[in-house]
């Protein structure tokens, strides 16, 4: 199974994107490593996927630097899970001394003493701490056929010691099923998430991305769906996407996004100073940021 993402575009017909300003940087701190293997992960991660290194301590911390004299607002940590980062806590203390971090977990790792260290920060830190938690069903029927078997009770356990620890993650819905981010089902999951202890619960769905593993589990994009790729974007769209205000610094050099990880033509240097330039949309994934409108914030 190739994991490559290849440009469905030339960059002489893809569509420009401007760097409005380099806002957001988003660290792989462990590249493709993960404690679970999810059927629709778009990046191919799992507790054997070594294809993407994690980043070494001093690389995180110097990233967080760079983008902190960069002048950049805020810092997301992804993973693979960046929970499974050997300094994973000293990092976050790190970014949160300079820069908000919000932290994208499966939620897998907070036993009674993580929960605990993620209350402190989230209560005496510098800048704002946030986490997001992914889950992709109200029930184990739901979630697990997607996530592996076991995943639901794990991370809705991870979920109430949370709560009991006094944080407020934002629990993240990938729509994987039609229908799933229908109004009365994501008023069904916010008193899901009241009834796990939360009490200011906050639930993103988010789109379903055609690459990585989710090609095997469905499909990929279809022809159909590539239509009008190549047309310039309205500025309203190009404001908006990620890839117009972030940056993803991994292992092996600094991205257009936190999506193209996987994409060698997406990779803009090795520092986030060289990654600071406009880019072409030349990926068929652009295809869901463009016409579903999937953004970064919750
Ligand atoms: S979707 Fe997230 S939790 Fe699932 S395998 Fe991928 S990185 Fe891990
Ligand atoms: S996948 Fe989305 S965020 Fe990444 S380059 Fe394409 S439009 Fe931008």
């Amino acid at each position: 199974v190739t994991t490559a993402i290849p440009a469905v575009l030339d960059a002489a017909q893809a569509p420009l994107v401007r760097l409005h300003g380099l806002d957001v940087v988003w660290l792989q701190l462990t590249g493709t490593l993960c404690n679970i293997a999810c059927r629709h992960c778009f990046v191919s991660c799992g507790p054997r996927e070594d294809r993407v290194p994690m980043m070494s301590r001093t690389a995180a911390l110097g990233a967080i630097d760079e983008a902190a004299a960069l002048g950049v607002r805020e810092l997301y940590f992804t993973g693979g899970e960046p929970m499974m980062h050997p300094d994973f806590w000293e990092i976050c203390e790190h970014a949160l001394g300079r820069l908000p971090l919000t932290v994208l977990t499966n939620g897998i790792g907070f036993d009674d003493d993580a929960a605990a260290r993620a209350g402190r920060l989230f209560t005496t830190s510098r800048h704002s701490f946030d986490l997001r938690i992914s889950l992709d069903g109200m029930s184990a029927a739901e979630n697990d056929p997607v996530r592996g078997r076991g995943t639901f009770d794990a991370v809705v356990a991870g979920l109430r010691r949370l709560a009991a620890a006094g944080v407020v993650p934002a629990i993240t819905v990938v729509e994987h099923a039609p229908g799933m981010a229908a109004a009365d089902a994501r008023a069904a999951f916010l008193a899901f998430a009241r009834s796990l202890g939360l009490a200011h619960p906050r639930v993103k769905f988010l789109p379903l991305l055609r690459v990585g593993r989710e090609i095997q589990r469905s499909r990929g994009y279809v022809a159909d769906e590539l239509d009008g790729l190549a047309a310039p974007l309205d500025s309203a769209v190009e404001e908006r996407l990620v890839c117009a205000t972030a940056r993803l610094v991994a292992a092996g050099g600094v991205y257009t996004c936190p999506i193209l990880l996987d994409a060698p033509e997406a990779r803009l240097g090795a520092t986030l100073t060289e990654a600071r330039r406009d880019i072409r949309l030349r990926w068929a994934a652009c295809r869901t940021c463009v016409v579903e409108g999937l953004s970064c914030h919750t």
